[in-house]
């Protein structure tokens, strides 16, 4: 048995502890792509890290849009030899607001959604949401809004259909069909405004929102806003082993990265970390992994050192070694049919190497070659990283894919390694203290290697 808590000593189990409280914050600040940038960006500032749209320097961020950024730190080694790249993704699954989202019905008010990402709808119901995102006015003004995460703030919720009067509209049908999209819409208040006859609710909604934010219906037209847990991350299990919390597919592997990043003395070959947006819709869009950034960001890198030629990019590239930072699916007890139990990634077990992805078969699948693997193992092996294979359940059962093939255009070798997670998708998901420690070790060993 692969069981980390049994493999380490008593000294590591109180780092592994001691570790999962600052990824517990961080959690807690970055539940938007936006926060997770803005947390990139003040972490990689205070180590040192210049704008490398601006400056010259060892140490450099590239940031666009408060959607995508990438961290490059010099190594001793050129970059045309190519770098040593993680990317991780910044975006997770939640509810957006579509651009007139304020109605009143049945004399509430309520705010209309469509989602984002692949989630269960089922979970979104009946639990405390927070708001968070970015208004900019008619003038121009930009304004970041978080509604629900201070105890003396109100939340917002979805509400659900009764058990007693849920038979005919929910009860005998596919869980989608039960639950339409259309049907997400949260709750925004309840009182009427003084003197009005039509919409007063509404209105009233309205009247709070410019009083107290500023914010008139038509800004709602030009913002970012999306719906997401109010509740904040919480050890899970009596032994507080587990941590529970939103949005970790796939910010515990943006967290670990970049921890790795800091924490690292010297490296060899240059480095480069990337965090994108979008993947949970397919990687569409200027910010997504398939977008140009990345050879943007490579070309000012190459054109700070050297005279750079044609091809000079693709080359740098080409000879790049790539992680895909992302979870795999953790064994779940009470699902245990949809795993293949000899490959499949177990909580506690360690960090996943999942040689490929994909779903029946291997299409979409971006596979890592042998060689590439027993790279990979090998390095984990020597320097006492734990870790498992991870698979996305049985052949034919499901599947899905992560960022690894749109960088793997480029040539460069690329795995996909992280965290098994239960849960996923959900409100709530669920990692190991033991795997997240693991995470941090193995990216850390990787950004260091020859
Ligand atoms: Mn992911
Ligand atoms: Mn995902």
């Amino acid at each position: 048995m692969n069981n980390i808590w049994k493999k380490v000593s008593s000294q590591e189990k109180e780092q592994i502890y001691n570790f999962a409280e600052e990824y517990k914050r961080f959690l807690n600040l970055c539940k938007t792509e936006r926060e997770v940038v803005n947390y990139i960006t003040s972490v990689a500032l205070e180590n040192g890290y210049k704008d490398g749209f601006s400056n010259k320097s060892e140490k450099l961020i590239f940031s666009d849009k408060e959607r995508i950024v990438a961290l490059y730190k010099k190594g001793v080694r050129s970059q045309k030899g190519g770098f040593n790249i993680i990317v991780s993704h910044i975006d997770s699954p939640r509810i957006d607001l579509k651009p007139r989202p304020i109605y009143e019905d049945s004399e509430l008010v309520l705010l209309d959604t469509q989602y984002y990402g692949g989630i269960k709808k089922y979970q979104w119901f009946s639990i405390p949401l927070a708001i968070h995102g970015v208004i900019l006015n008619k003038y121009g003004r930009k304004q970041y809004i978080v509604i629900g995460e201070d105890n003396d703030d109100p939340v917002f919720t979805i509400a659900d259909l009764l058990p007693h009067l849920s038979r005919k509209v929910q009860g005998n049908k596919p869980i989608d069909e039960a639950l339409p999209g259309e049907k997400l819409d949260v709750l925004f208040g309840s009182v009427p405004m003084d003197g009005e006859k039509e919409e007063e609710i509404k209105k009233y909604a309205l009247h709070i929102l410019k009083e107290k934010y500023e914010i008139e219906e038509e800004d709602l037209v030009s913002a970012d806003i999306e719906i997401v847990p109010a509740f904040k991350a919480r050890d899970v299990g009596i032994d507080k082993s587990l941590i529970g919390g939103y949005g970790q597919d796939d910010r515990i592997c943006v967290f670990c990265s970049l921890k790795a990043l800091m924490d690292i003395k010297e490296n060899i070959h240059p480095i480069l970390l990337l965090f994108v947006d979008r993947e949970e819709i397919g990687s569409f869009g200027n910010t997504s992994a398939k977008s140009k950034f990345l050879e943007i960001v490579v070309k000012k890198i190459l054109e700070m050192e050297e005279d750079i030629k044609p091809y000079d990019v693709e080359i740098s590239l080409y000879n790049s070694r790539a992680i895909s930072a992302d979870v795999t699916s953790a064994v779940n007890p009470n699902f245990k049919e949809v795993d293949d139990l000899k490959n499949s990634a177990k909580l506690g077990h360690g960090v996943a190497i999942v040689k490929y992805t994909g779903s029946g078969g291997k299409y979409y699948a971006s596979e890592a070659s042998a060689e590439y693997t027993s790279y990979i193992r090998n390095l984990f092996n020597k320097n006492g990283v734990i870790w498992q294979t991870g698979i996305l359940g049985k052949v034919d059962e499901g599947g899905g894919g992560t960022v690894a093939m749109f960088l793997a255009e480029y040539g460069m070798d690329i795995i996909d390694v992280g965290p098994p997670i239960l849960n996923m998708h959900s409100p709530f998901e669920i990692s190991s203290k033991a795997d997240l420690f693991m995470t941090y070790k193995a990216y850390k060993v990787f950004l260091e290697s020859e």
